[in-house]
């Protein structure tokens, strides 16, 4: 090799190796900002420490694979946490706009939630479970506890839909620090290998409308983190929240209908055999 060849490498060494410093730095000063607002908010209450976590798992959403030109591009919108008294808000605009979504549902049995099942189901949408409820602390005690909820919930919402739900959403998403802070090192892979023996099909999502954050999210931001984080895939199984206090979420709903269409996006419904996102477990 000549001078000026090993010259060359040597620049284009250094010059990775400051790319690489540079990404290192920018990840390192999302997890302190995250860190840092987490110590802010850490004791206000449970609600907050679930907005937190979720906080937390936006820095870990993984790189995107390159996306595939000639491929169809489908997007999944799933709403966690209903029913609220957002449901029929959502339900309604996604039935303007002739799109059909997931519901990941927890468990009610007032005459408002039983109907809103029933809704959900009679639009054309796919439900999944999410747990009777939605107590760290309870579901993540145990394998039988977790799939206990799960069982309670799936005959609720079939009690009262006809359609026995084999897809659901980890509360927390797969990941969560939960499962292993109340119910021990390696329950979340225990719980994984069990869902899947049952037969069913658990789903996290590679896009974050980022709705869980915070208390509430500013509606433009909900629109630019949903459609930024669809840029370049495709399939994206999109990250919504389905609660009282997320006005916002309904707000920006058909924003990002219309920006995922015209990012060239078909909407679907998660089914027990659509292709996963699967986050590492814990
Ligand atoms: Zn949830």
């Amino acid at each position: 090799m000549g001078k000026y060849q090993k010259l060359i490498v040597a620049v284009v060494v250094v010059g990775i190796l400051i790319g690489a410093v540079t990404h290192m730095l920018k990840l390192q000063s999302t997890v302190m900002a995250l860190k840092a607002e987490n110590e802010q908010l850490v004791d206000e209450n449970a609600v907050l420490s679930i907005d937190l976590e979720l906080a937390r798992q936006e820095a870990q959403l993984g790189t995107k694979p390159p996306a595939t030109p000639q491929q169809p591009k489908f997007a999944y919108l799933t709403f966690d946490d209903g029913p609220s008294a957002n449901t029929e808000k959502i339900l309604d605009i996604l039935k303007q706009h002739d799109v059909k979504a997931t519901f990941f549902v927890i468990g009610s049995e007032t005459e408002y939630s039983k109907h809103t099942y029933q809704r959900i189901v009679e639009e054309g949408h796919a439900i999944g479970l999410h747990g009777y409820d939605h107590v760290y602390a309870n579901i993540y005690q145990s394998e039988d506890a977790f799939m206990d909820s799960m069982y309670k919930l799936r005959d609720l919402v079939e009690a009262n839909t006809g359609v026995k739900p084999d897809i659901m959403r980890f509360p927390g998403g797969s990941n969560t620090t939960f499962s292993t802070k109340y119910g021990g090192q390696g329950l979340a892979a225990k719980l994984a290998a069990r869902i899947h023996d049952e037969g069913m099909q658990y789903f996290d999502w590679n896009v974050s409308s980022q709705d869980a954050t915070r208390p509430l999210v500013d509606t433009q931001v909900i629109i630019d983190s949903t459609l930024r984080g669809a840029q370049g895939r495709n399939q994206a199984i999109v990250l919504l929240h389905d609660a009282p206090a997320k006005k916002t979420t309904v707000e920006a709903l058909p924003a990002i209908i219309e920006g995922l269409k015209s990012q060239g996006y078909t909407f679907e419904v998660l089914k027990r055999d659509t292709p996963p996102a699967h986050f590492r477990l814990p």
